[in-house]
């Protein structure tokens, strides 16, 4: 964990983008509640092929005009070469210059993968093109990415991706803090020197999240998984105790060295800000 003591903490928190009206308010009170605490930055997320290009720019400036900084995502699935230059003419024209950078994820069955395979070439293809306009995040797997043949592959995936010129990274969401130390270690064997920002779920819907995990590769354990069972209906007692098991878990990665924290708070500012509050941030 050495090397990622010597970075200066990030505060973040992620939204997706909202599709109503009515979304859109909501969303606004809840940035402007989480703006209070003074992040390092918001982020917001954006469909493969492109499919929220405006809503992401949307709420991204929306963000950003309140004065904070706001990074929209880009993904480089499903989309052309062409689409990938001029959402970047976009964001450069509005002023933007953090990025998030990810492969995305298309839904199955879509036929067309796009010009760029993997996120690494999106990453060498936004500095080939935009130079260092762009400070640039991209994803990083504790617990394996669930398409990787390998830990050693992931691994050598996330390095061609920081080799390739991003200037820090995310993580997965992961509720075993070993996983995250481990994979730390790991980074740094490889010689891996960038800020390694541990991704936080905030436990709101357990049951949900818990399917949703299943996809994305990230582990819940066993027996906070029989835990949560054993509440069955009281919804209370889930969030009471995810509160307080997400809350020992982002203790835990910043006493041992964690540079920071990103909140992916599903447009809800409650959980994440008493996460926050008890962490006396
Ligand atoms: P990559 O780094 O390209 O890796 C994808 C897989 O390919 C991995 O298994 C990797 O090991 C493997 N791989 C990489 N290179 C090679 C190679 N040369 N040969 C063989 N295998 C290789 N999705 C969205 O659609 N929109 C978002 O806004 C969004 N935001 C996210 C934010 C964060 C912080 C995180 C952690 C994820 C986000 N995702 C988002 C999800 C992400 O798109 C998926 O996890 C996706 O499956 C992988 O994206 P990546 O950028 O990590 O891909």
């Amino acid at each position: 964990m050495e090397s990622q003591k010597k970075y200066p903490r990030s505060f973040s928190f992620e939204f997706f983008p909202p599709k109503t009206e009515e979304g859109i308010a909501r969303l606004r009170a809840t940035w402007q509640q989480l703006a209070q605490l003074k992040p390092r930055f918001f982020s917001v997320t954006y469909g493969a092929g492109g499919s929220t290009r405006d809503r992401t720019l949307n709420a991204v400036l929306d963000i950003r005009d309140s004065g904070c900084d706001a990074a929209p995502h880009i993904s480089c699935v499903g989309s052309s070469l062409d689409d990938i230059s001029a959402t970047l003419e976009l964001y450069k024209a509005n002023g933007l210059r953090h990025i998030v950078a990810l492969r995305g994820d298309l839904p199955s069955g879509t036929a067309s993968s796009g010009e760029l395979r993997y996120a690494n070439e999106l990453v060498e293809f936004i500095r080939r093109t935009t130079g260092d306009h762009f400070h640039i995040e991209v994803a990083c797997y504790p617990e394996v990415h669930p398409q990787a043949r390998s830990v050693h592959d992931d691994l050598q995936a996330f390095k061609r991706k920081v080799d390739a010129g991003a200037n820090g990274a995310i993580t997965q969401y992961f509720f075993n803090a070993d996983a995250y130390f481990r994979f730390i270690d790991d980074c740094e064997a490889l010689g891996i020197s960038v800020p390694i920002v541990p991704g936080i779920m905030p436990i709101n819907n357990f049951f949900q999240m818990a399917r949703f995990s299943d996809m994305c590769g990230a582990e819940i354990p066993r027996w906070l998984r029989m835990k949560m069972q054993s509440y069955g209906d009281d919804t209370a007692s889930i969030r009471s105790f995810g509160l307080d098991i997400v809350t020992e878990l982002c203790d835990r990665l910043l006493s041992q060295g964690a540079p920071g924290l990103h909140f992916y708070t599903m447009n809800q500012a409650g959980p994440a800000s008493t996460i926050w509050q008890r962490l006396g941030l």
